[in-house]
């Protein structure tokens, strides 16, 4: 399942419409898990790591992944080809990742490109990679289009993530 927790205050609403979008997408349940404070002395913009290792107290499950939100910014990020604004981070097959709605008045303005970066990194935490077609929410997120794109896989993507999805549950 999917644990969606807030680290700053959204519109119950527009976070079911998101918990939903989540759940179309990969076929597991999604559920907005509560709000949690953010530790002290994490000035904005966010470090994303430092994030992920500071919240606790999330109860997860075996299968579980744990999505981060937070309207406040991440800080960029170095890439060979220089910085690039940072919407979203993850740990690679773990089971913890952090988006941003930074930049958008609240989650009904910013829905869809939200939503993409969301599928994205936890794309990442099922184990995905980048993905050549641009439609598809695993294509590279500094990518100028990328934010016009819908929250949804390619078929390759989607299939994948089904696939490693059962495995997590066996
Ligand atoms: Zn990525
Ligand atoms: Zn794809």
């Amino acid at each position: 399942m999917i644990r969606v927790v807030t680290l700053d205050s959204y519109d119950d609403k527009q976070l079911a419409k998101f918990s939903r979008t989540l759940y179309t997408a990969f076929g597991v349940g999604s559920e907005h898990t509560g709000q949690f404070e953010l530790p002290s002395g994490m000035p904005e913009p966010l470090d994303a790591e430092k994030v992920l290792d500071a919240v606790k107290g999330v109860r997860a499950y075996k299968d579980d992944k744990v999505l981060y939100l937070t309207s406040r910014k991440l800080k960029e990020r170095e890439l060979p080809s220089g910085t690039a604004p940072t919407n979203g981070f993850s740990r690679f097959g773990k089971d913890k990742a952090i988006i941003t709605s930074a930049g958008y008045k609240d989650l009904e303005v910013g829905y869809k490109p939200v939503a993409r970066h969301a599928l994205h990194q936890l794309g990442h935490l099922w184990e995905l990679h980048h993905c050549l077609d641009p439609r598809c929410s695993m294509y590279p997120p500094w990518t100028p289009s990328f934010a016009q794109g819908e929250p949804t896989f390619c078929t390759f993507c989607r299939e994948k993530s089904e696939q490693k999805i059962r495995l997590a549950k066996s």
